[in-house]
């Protein structure tokens, strides 16, 4: 029997007839694009957050792209974010015409590094900062708030894809920042059924601004305030995000059981660094990541037991091909990470034994490597 990184099927086979039932709501409603549920869904993910609105678009990308916009983030303007995280944050400032400013990461949380954003800052001005909550623990977000404040007020835009969830200090991921940018891509800890993503803000006046710019710039029908985008998203994919939603948090906490598993269990295996879980964050866990300097070891290891595992991300941002020529430096830590890290298989479903059967077959790598 194989464990897979992730498992998609065991989260639907629960949720099929429920599923099913909402697709024959949605096909009978004939209300395709931003119907009823889409509505819905932005309450209740808005709530979700604890924050008063949020705006559902077509998917992750979008929803950082729209989000600099509406912050007023073009041409000439440098936003800076971590040089290790998913292409995408990047993307997204090159889609308004910006440029990326990248800062290197944090070795023990894969995070942004405040004192490492603070250099860059006095290097460089910035028009917008995008932290990223990688693998499922919030940024430094005290220290980004604190030195976007003292830098030109730059506007600070979480990026929340694999966060949906996790807390800092007390507060959900997503209320943090100015705005904040979710992705329910599909293996998500909140995943539609394709692409979908949102923004989220406690300010009225933005979400308003969203609402237009991605339904053509729209304020009324075929009344064009604005060059928009289309950046709608489906109702049936609001429907089942919906019914996904109400498990969400059941479900990270499954996902923090299993990571204290691994933690306490390969605490002590030689070869393998653990990340730290900071004590003002409430991690969510959307992978579970270990750094291991003999990492094609270990994988080929796991592999031949039948165990799945996965890198994220295997190359930093600085040595893209796409971004090299815009966003060239030195990010030391970024390119150790690149070469270290490992997820471990984490999903909600992942049972007793099978934590077990891969702590178990890292502790015997551990053990034989020297040997
Ligand atoms: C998934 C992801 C995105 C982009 O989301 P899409 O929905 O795939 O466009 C952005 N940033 C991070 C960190 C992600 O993990």
């Amino acid at each position: 029997m194989r464990i897979p990184a992730a498992d998609l099927r065991a989260q639907h086979a629960g949720l099929r007839d429920e599923l099913i039932e909402a697709f024959r709501r949605v096909l009978d409603s004939s209300a395709f694009i931003n119907g009823e549920d889409v509505a819905a869904f932005e309450r209740e993910f808005a709530a979700f957050c604890a924050v008063p609105h949020a705006v559902a678009v077509a998917n992750g990308t979008d929803a950082l792209a729209l989000a600099l916009r509406v912050a007023g983030v073009g041409p000439g303007d440098a936003v800076a974010l971590p040089a290790f995280t998913f292409a995408a944050t990047a993307e997204a400032v090159c889609h308004v015409g910006a440029r990326p400013v990248l800062v290197d990461v944090d070795p023990q949380t894969c995070n942004i590094d405040p004192q490492a954003l603070r250099d860059s800052l006095r290097r460089e001005r910035v028009r917008a900062l995008i932290p990223v909550h990688l693998y499922g623990q919030p940024a430094a977000m005290d220290d980004v708030v604190a030195l976007a404040r003292e830098h030109d007020a730059a506007t600070v835009i979480e990026d929340a894809a694999q966060a949906h969830g996790a807390r800092y200090r007390g507060r959900r991921a997503g209320s943090l920042g100015t705005l904040a940018c979710f992705s329910f891509y599909p293996t998500k800890n909140l995943g539609a059924l394709g692409d979908a993503g949102a923004i989220t803000t406690t300010n009225a006046d933005l979400a308003e601004r969203l609402r237009a710019l991605r339904d053509h710039g729209q304020s009324r029908k075929y009344e064009h305030a604005v060059v928009g985008f289309n950046s709608r998203l489906d109702s049936i994919q609001a429907a089942a995000l919906r019914i996904k939603l109400r498990h969400v948090d059941e479900w990270n906490r499954r996902r923090r059981v299993i990571a204290q598993r691994y933690r306490d269990e390969l605490r002590d295996a030689r070869g393998i660094t653990l990340l730290t879980e900071r004590a003002e964050c409430e991690a969510v866990y959307h992978l579970f990541v270990v750094r291991c300097d003999e990492r094609d070891s270990l994988r080929r290891y796991l592999d031949e037991r039948g165990i799945a595992t996965s890198i994220h991300y295997p190359i930093p941002l600085h040595a893209q091909p796409a971004f090299a020529a815009i966003a060239a430096g030195r990010f030391p830590q970024a390119e150790l990470l690149a070469r270290q890290v490992v997820a471990l298989p984490m999903y909600p479903e992942l049972s007793e034994a099978s934590v077990e059967a891969v702590c178990l077959a890292v502790r015997e790598w551990s053990a034989a490597r020297r040997s």
